[in-house]
């Protein structure tokens, strides 16, 4: 059996190819795409390349889909299953794994799947395992896709434990910048979000932000909103200028997480008066641990937040390039990228 899937050559450049269907060995399983999502990491990848995602090699690493084989000893799961999952599991078994930090496994990045932009994905036994997952009805396939973005925002909020009636200050309105809105929401803080573009703005209004402005407003809107400085910033544009001028909006002893991953060898720097004296907890997020993905599933399934304004449109795999035009020109939140029959 062959399959089509959408593979990243170079920056910008993606080809359709033909290749053949895995069959599911022992624990693994075969599902068939049924909604793939662009993701900004794969904007990222797009645009300069990505230290994580080698090209050429498959696209894509959001879905949701049915069940089609199911290998030996999987017991979960079975053909015609609707399922959600994400890309990575920890190993279980190298020293960080065995510390409990699993998002920073040896083995997570060089083990995960990529090619969700395409018809199938063979899933591995270490993922079937821990972070497979039985979709509801009420789950539509194109939400339950948000489950990796999600866990990914989930395990950053974990850690700078986000407290009820808090001011948060968001920079950037992507879809990691809106998923932080609505958790921060769900969970009673009160939320700024600061970005460039209007529509974007706009849709972070609609999503309940407090406050919205543009950068050159930023410093007056933040008097107004948290005259100390915010509790937390929170840095989701992966734009030196912006990790540089987050710690200038926090309280003292705020809370800086940065989120959006810079170039290899990008370089910051910040006046250390303010970040000892006013003593700022300077943090990073990246990935997540099979907890939080558990608990991003929860959010999802019993409709604590609604990731349906973020889907801006869809294509089918030989137009997803449009997609990623749209997304470079920043244009929509996320696209989904359908493989078709
Ligand atoms: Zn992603
Ligand atoms: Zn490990």
């Amino acid at each position: 059996m062959e399959m089509k899937q959408l593979w990243l050559v170079a920056p910008g450049e993606t080809e359709l190819r033909t290749v053949p269907v895995a069959r599911p060995a022992k624990g693994e399983l075969l599902v068939k795409v049924e909604a793939a999502l662009t993701c900004g990491t794969d904007l990222k990848a797009w645009r300069r390349g990505h230290s994580l995602i080698p090209m050429p090699g498959p696209f894509g690493h959001e879905f949701s889909g049915t069940v089609v084989d199911a290998g030996s000893g999987v017991r979960k799961f079975r053909p015609g299953d609707a399922v959600m999952a994400v890309h990575t599991a920890p190993c279980g078994k190298c020293a960080y794994c065995k510390k409990g930090l699993y998002n920073l496994c040896r083995e997570i990045m060089d083990t995960k799947v990529l090619g969700a932009f395409g018809q199938y994905v063979l899933l591995p036994r270490h993922i079937v395992k821990t972070n497979t997952f039985l979709k509801p009805e009420t789950l539509s396939f194109e939400e339950a896709a948000f489950l990796e973005p999600l866990s990914c925002v989930v395990h950053g909020v974990e850690r700078f434990e986000a407290v009820k009636g808090a001011a948060a200050l968001v920079f950037g309105a992507g879809p990691i910048g809106l998923l932080h809105l609505l958790i921060l929401k769900a969970r009673g803080l009160r939320v700024a979000v600061c970005a460039l573009e209007a529509s974007r703005l706009a849709l972070a209004g609609k999503l309940g932000a407090d406050c919205v402005f543009r950068p050159g407003e930023a410093k007056k809107a933040m008097r107004e909103f948290a005259p100390l400085g915010a509790d937390y910033v929170l840095e989701c544009t992966g734009r030196k200028e912006v990790w540089q001028a987050a710690p200038g909006y926090a309280r003292r002893g705020g809370r800086i997480m940065l989120f959006g991953g810079l170039e290899k060898g990008a370089l910051v720097s910040w006046p250390s008066h303010l970040i000892h004296y006013d003593e700022l907890t300077l943090m990073a997020s990246f990935h997540f641990c099979p907890a939080d993905v558990r608990k991003a599933r929860s959010l999802l399934v019993e409709g604590k937040i609604d990731v349906k304004p973020l889907i801006s449109g869809q294509y089918m795999l030989s137009g997803a390039r449009k997609a990623f035009e749209r997304l470079a020109r920043g244009r929509g939140i996320k696209y989904i990228i359908r493989a078709g029959d």
